[in-house]
């Protein structure tokens, strides 16, 4: 149905234009009659089919349909009743008036579908131009017509009726349009359409005040167009919204509204002072002049309510989350100033989510949205009474309430376990956990922190309570102040010390622990600041991590160990090959495999020239995308080394189901090894276990020949170590040339070895 649209609309204008035209004509009382109901069927059937092709409400659009057939039946019945009774109305009007009730009926059942009807606004509007212009109508026509002399009442009264009718279908349109948001051309059509009926009855009612009772032909034909136009309305496919509507935020005085306000108000006043007789008159329409001007009064106060009301609106989304409902950082911030102000003491508890992007990355936004939803509904439940709990922005909430004797820990236990159950969102269940910081304005021995302060301090301890690992709680002491500043200095340094050419990789030779032979260098990254002087990694990767900024670190040290790759296989060491550590933090970005690929490229490297270093717990993070990253990587053949081993989970079943080449014995292990029989145990355990599953075992930290000896006898492999060589800077390192025994002379008496670079 909805493709025969153009097909319909066609036919419409061949059959009902057709028909108009040949009324228009006037040839004969008959063929016009005969014209005049082929045009009313052509256009009934257009306002049949028209809504249900453009899918718009059916029912309204068959009443009216109903409402042109009568309409049809009774323009066609008025000459031949003109000509048999000599009065034009009774018979039509049998048709035409219950055609006119269900033309309301129908325009009604439009309007109480649209969203703004039930506006006070529009509707006060409407009356104020009802009024107006049933004043003008009763006034210069209805009077007039019903005065008539020598005419039946019934029939006074009916020639009456008519311009009256057409007011009231005029507010009915005019509601239409102060409820639309938009300008559709079925409404244009529509209106356009009762604007000709309006203006030929009321010809019609002019005429009738003089007792003429058949106007022109050419006034009938008006009443074709209007047939016409009614047609179009219901076949445009905008009639769909004719039903629909919209809210308008504000029913604003346009000036075209003001001034058919303003005309409709004056209508009653000017008719007043031109009608200086005729009491019931005078007193009608001093009645509505008065009502005009009520109606005015009611807009006006509406207008200023509903401003109220939006600015209460207004201010309430000012201060609240709009994903949560809970108040914001702005609504925190002013309470707990003012109660502050007013002296009180007041704990505040700050919470956030553990590894909330974890559910964001593997689940999507709209989850993460879902579970934050539902974590402010645990969390609402579970606030203790005259609490304020808000959300501050992302996975942060906090709690504040009046300090009292409850210790602030047992609050953050009940507090917390208010999302200890799984939550059931509509992709997965998700178990949560939560750190929690307090602070306490209250503290012997310091000023009244201001409401930031005490934000700024639980968030503080939120951080501590994120270091003891999930599910902790902290509370705020004044040592924290100074290693948060650290840290915030630490974090602004780091993030220009790429700018700056601060940073620099270092090399650290890998050899095979029988032969000698320097198989590979694991690159490490260095930090050299101005006035820091050279920071460890140790102190800055973490903060990487955490910031985000090791996808930047990482990426620039993988391309950095290639490019002195690529020279020093240029320089002839041919099979050379390089380890790049790589953080949890880069293994979650679904972007990392092909930009390793890409840099590889870039340096005219294969894949096997590459290994990347990945620690246990990284490799296990719960994001689907570490583990596709990994296949991908080693897919493109590119090897996986899993760094410190036995400082994790160490367990068999992980290193079968994870896709790793080689294994790297923690330094811990073999720093213990000579002196500690379970050390040795372990390592001989882990390198059989690692063989036994086909991979490689490299061990970390070789710093004496004992060590050497000791781990070549349970079978490792590899070794990397000060023994061998410390990591070196890339000049330093081609100067060195590939290392092989370590010469003896560079030992020490305790049996260590003098390292041969800076570390
Ligand atoms: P790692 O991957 O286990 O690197 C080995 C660490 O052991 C290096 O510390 C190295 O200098 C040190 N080491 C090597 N031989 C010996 C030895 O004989 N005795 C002792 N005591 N230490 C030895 P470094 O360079 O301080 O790096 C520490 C950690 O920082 C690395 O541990 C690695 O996890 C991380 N890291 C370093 N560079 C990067 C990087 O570019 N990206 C990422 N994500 N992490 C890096
Ligand atoms: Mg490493
Ligand atoms: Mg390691």
């Amino acid at each position: 149905m909805p493709g025969r649209g153009p097909l319909v609309r066609r036919t419409f204008a061949v059959v009902g234009g057709g028909a108009a035209g040949l009324y228009a004509l006037g040839v004969s009382p008959g063929v016009d009659t005969m014209a005049f109901i082929v045009l009313g069927l052509a256009t009934a059937a257009a306002l049949a089919l028209g809504p249900v092709m453009n899918g718009a409400p059916r029912r309204p659009w068959f009443i009216i349909s109903a409402v042109c057939v009568l309409f049809a039946v009774g323009a066609g019945v008025r000459p031949a009743a003109l000509a048999v009774t000599g009065w034009q109305v009774a018979l039509p009007d049998l048709f035409v008036l219950p055609g006119y009730a269900l033309l309301f009926l129908g325009l009604g059942m439009l309007l109480h579908r649209r969203e703004g009807v039930r506006d006070l606004h529009a509707t006060v509007d409407t009356l104020i131009v009802l009024l107006g212009v049933a004043s003008l109508s009763v006034t210069l026509l209805a009077l007039p017509a019903s005065e008539v002399v020598g005419r039946p009442l019934w029939l006074s009264l009916a020639s009456a009726v008519y311009p009256v009718l057409d007011v009231l279908l005029l507010c009915v349109l005019v509601q239409l349009w102060f409820t639309s948001t938009q300008f559709t051309w079925s409404l244009a059509a529509l209106s356009a359409a009762s604007t000709a009926l309006l203006a030929a009855d009321f010809v019609y009612a002019l005429l009738g005040t003089r007792g003429i009772l058949q106007a022109p032909h050419a006034v009938d034909v008006v009443f074709a167009v209007s047939f016409l136009l009614l047609g179009f309305s219901a076949l445009h496919p905008s009639v769909r919204l004719l039903g629909v509507g919209g809210r308008r935020q504000v029913q604003a005085w346009t000036p075209l509204r003001m001034l058919v306000i303003a005309l409709a108000l004056s209508v009653p006043v000017v008719l007043l002072a031109m009608h200086p007789s005729g009491g019931a008159l005078r007193l009608g329409l001093a009645a509505a002049a008065v009502l005009g001007i009520g109606l005015l009064l009611l807009r006006a106060t509406a207008a200023v309510r509903a401003l109220g009301r939006a600015q209460r609106v207004t201010e309430h989304e000012a201060a609240h989350d709009a994903l949560t409902g809970l108040p914001n950082r702005g609504y925190v911030d002013a309470w707990l100033q003012r109660r502050l102000g007013r002296g009180r003491a007041l704990t505040l508890l700050f919470l956030d989510l553990d590894g909330f992007k974890l559910v964001n990355d593997s689940y999507g936004h709209a989850t993460g949205d879902e579970l934050l939803r539902a974590v402010a509904g645990r969390l609402r439940a579970v606030a203790p009474q005259r609490s304020v709990l808000g959300r501050l922005g992302g996975d942060e909430f906090v709690l504040a309430l009046e300090q009292n004797d409850r210790d602030p820990r047992e609050l953050a236990t009940d507090f917390l376990s208010g999302i200890d159950a799984a939550f059931a969102l509509t992709e997965a269940d998700v178990t949560v956990t939560a750190s929690v910081g307090i602070a306490c304005s209250a503290r012997p021995g310091r000023p009244a922190p201001t409401g930031q302060d005490l934000i700024r301090e639980a968030d503080t301890a939120m951080y501590r309570a994120k270091a003891l690992g999930r599910g902790s709680v902290a509370v705020f002491d004044d040592s924290m102040r100074s290693s948060v500043r650290e840290r915030l200095d630490l974090e602004q340094a780091l993030r220009q010390a790429l700018a700056l050419d601060e940073l620099s990789v270092h090399f650290q030779p890998v050899v095979a622990l029988t032969s000698g032979e320097v198989v590979s260098h694991e690159a490490l990254v260095r930090w050299t600041h101005p006035v820091r002087g050279n920071v460890p990694p140790d102190s800055f990767i973490g903060l990487a991590e955490e910031t985000g900024l090791i996808v930047e670190i990482g990426d620039w040290v993988l391309d950095r160990s290639l490019e002195v790759l690529a020279a020093r296989r240029a320089a002839g060491a041919g099979s050379l090959t390089v380890a790049v550590n790589v953080a949890g933090r880069q293994l979650v970005d679904p972007l990392f495999g092909g930009r390793v690929c890409a840099a590889l490229h870039r340096h005219g490297l294969p894949p096997s020239a590459l290994k990347l270093e990945i620690t246990e717990s990284a490799m296990l993070q719960e994001d689907v995308t570490v583990t596709h990253t990994m296949d991908w990587l080693v897919g493109a053949g590119v090897a996986l080394s899993m760094d410190d081993f036995g400082t994790g989970f160490s367990s068999l079943s992980y290193l079968r189901r994870l896709p790793v080449a080689e294994v790297k014995i923690d330094r811990s292990f073999v720093a213990g090894m000579v002196d500690s029989a379970a050390d040795e145990e372990i390592i001989r355990a882990a390198t059989a276990m690692a063989h036994a599953l086909r991979l490689s075992v490299v061990a970390e930290g070789i710093e004496t020949l004992a060590q050497r000896d000791l781990l070549a006898a349970l079978g490792v492999d590899r070794g990397q170590g000060w023994l061998y060589g410390r990591p070196v800077a890339f000049d330093a390192y081609a100067e060195a040339g590939s290392v092989t025994e370590p010469s003896l002379s560079s030992m020490t008496a305790s049996g260590r070895t003098v390292g041969t670079g800076s570390s």
